[in-house]
């Protein structure tokens, strides 16, 4: 006699495999765990930033960026005046970077919330659908300067307990 797999005999049996189902961290928890891996490499005694650009489906990351002077320059700030450091920023040099087109959709992963002028490159990069950060950054103009452009800003702690998924 066969069962509906066409496979004779009593001593077949029908093995399941179990997926376990663990939380597990999400792409987003994943790119600001590399936001803020990336911004320990950044020279500037202000502040330490990383940013991570990548597609919206998470499968890609398009470009990397961290807050210090430009290659071959002395790595510190050139001057020690607040706001004034002569480091270039962390998502202009992620813009820097990515060499994606405009017509490319975008996320971006910064550890904190961009200033004003970093907000206006990252709308100029184009394709840019969602920033998330996590830190809140001394001005919050820029979430005003996103919001117009219908750009999404979301605040995202890096707190794996929050933020993993099951499954
Ligand atoms: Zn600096
Ligand atoms: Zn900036």
């Amino acid at each position: 006699m066969s069962n509906d797999c066409g496979i004779n005999g009593p001593e077949h049996k029908i093995v399941t495999t179990v997926c376990p189902k663990e939380p597990r961290p999400s792409f987003q928890t994943i790119y600001m765990q590399l936001a803020h891996a990336l911004a320990a490499r950044s020279t500037c005694s202000r502040l330490h930033v990383g940013t991570v650009i990548t597609s919206t489906d998470y499968r890609k990351v398009l470009a990397v960026g961290y807050n210090g002077n430009a290659t071959g320059l002395p790595n510190c700030c050139d001057r020690t005046e607040p706001g004034n450091c002569g480091c270039l920023h962390s998502e202009e040099n992620a813009v820097i970077n990515c060499d994606s087109p405009r017509s490319m959709e975008k996320h971006v992963f910064v550890t904190h919330l961009p200033c004003v002028q970093c907000s206006k490159r990252l709308i100029n990069l184009g394709g840019v659908k969602k920033v998330f950060y996590c830190s809140e950054y001394r001005s919050s103009e820029s979430l005003k300067i996103l919001a117009s452009v219908g750009i999404e800003v979301e605040r995202m702690p890096l707190d794996l307990k929050d933020l993993a998924e099951p499954g």
